[in-house]
């Protein structure tokens, strides 16, 4: 197979690790990452993006790699005044990380789409792939647990730390919301498709909950690859295994597989574990992803993966 335009799916923290990969072999607009936008909310009037954010910080290499997200050497100027001021923090804003929500905010409220402001940003950040929200609609993703009833996602994850038990997930908006112009546009052109090892019920369901993307992504006769988001039983960080067991799966990489089911016709799993499927090519290899060399050493395999189908 000839492989030229990728397009890979990513939501945060495992999503960027495995775009950074890509990006360093493929380093033109011939690479589009596809950012779930599942995650965006509001904080004190300003729109936050944390999966976008994440991507675009790590793809520009400003990203604190102890955290995985937010901006190397941060301060909190900001956030200690807030404190001062008798609110209750929660939420983590950097002083550099905040001039990224201000502008975006001040865009948006201009009439720009999310999609140019990204383009913007990743252009001022020296950024060469192309990276598209999924969407330019809200589609917040609510997560309903037993202890708290259904909560806005920032709230399930960062105030209360993914401990609720989880009994369902919902995408609002998502089923009536479109996909961008160009977001179509590169899933029509792309030479291959990658779902990178992200949440696969928070990071990659809402996007493929916008609109049709599962339907335009079905279509296309490319390879159509999955990476494991877990490895030898678990989750290599956030709480992919233990929201698996709460939605009553075995937290393994072969149910991540089923759960993709045909929407991939390929699947990279970890070399610690064991799937087994019948329509779907298997790639077992070593996907932990820890320096900046297993990065795009996994990407390298993949991508040589791919190009002998
Ligand atoms: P989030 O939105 O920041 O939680 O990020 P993602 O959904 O993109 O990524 C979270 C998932 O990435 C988790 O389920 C992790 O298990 C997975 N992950 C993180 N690092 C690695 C890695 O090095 N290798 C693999 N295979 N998965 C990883």
């Amino acid at each position: 197979v000839a492989l030229k335009r990728i397009v890979a799916l990513v939501g945060g923290v495992g999503g960027a690790k495995l775009a950074y990969g890509l990006a360093q072999l493929i380093p033109t607009q011939d690479l589009t990452v596809i950012v779930n936008v599942g995650d965006d909310f509001e904080l004190y009037g300003l729109k936050i993006c944390p999966d976008l954010d994440t991507i675009l910080y790590t793809l520009s290499q400003r990203v604190d790699t102890t955290n995985g997200w937010g901006v190397a050497g941060d301060t909190t100027a900001m956030l200690e005044t807030l404190r001062g001021y008798g609110e209750d923090i929660w939420f983590r804003l950097g002083d550099q990380d905040l001039a990224t929500h201000l502008l975006r905010t001040h865009m948006l409220h201009n009439g720009h789409t999310l999609t140019q402001v990204v383009t913007h940003l990743a252009q001022r950040m020296g950024i060469t792939a192309r990276v598209l929200p999924v969407t330019d609609a809200a589609v917040p993703t609510m997560i309903d647990t037993i202890e708290h009833g259904e909560l806005p996602f920032q709230t399930y994850f960062v105030r209360h730390r993914w401990q609720p038990q989880v009994r369902g997930v919902r995408f609002v908006g998502a089923a009536q919301a479109q996909v961008s112009a160009e977001v179509r546009a590169a899933v029509a052109a792309a030479d291959a498709i990658l779902i990178a090892p992200s949440n696969p019920w928070l990071s990659v369901a809402p996007m493929l909950a916008v609109g049709d993307l599962r339907a335009q992504l079905l279509a296309r006769e490319v390879p159509r690859v999955a990476v494991t988001p877990i490895i030898g039983g678990r989750a290599v960080k956030g709480p992919a295994a233990k929201l698996m067991g709460e939605l009553g799966f075995a937290p393994t990489a072969q149910t991540v597989l089923d759960y993709y089911g045909t929407l991939v016709n390929g699947f990279v799993y970890d070399a610690q574990d064991q799937v087994s499927a019948d329509d779907v090519r298997l790639y077992r290899t070593n996907t932990l992803m820890q320096s900046g060399e297993d990065k795009v050493k996994l990407a390298q395999n993949i991508l040589d993966w791919i190009g002998r189908w």
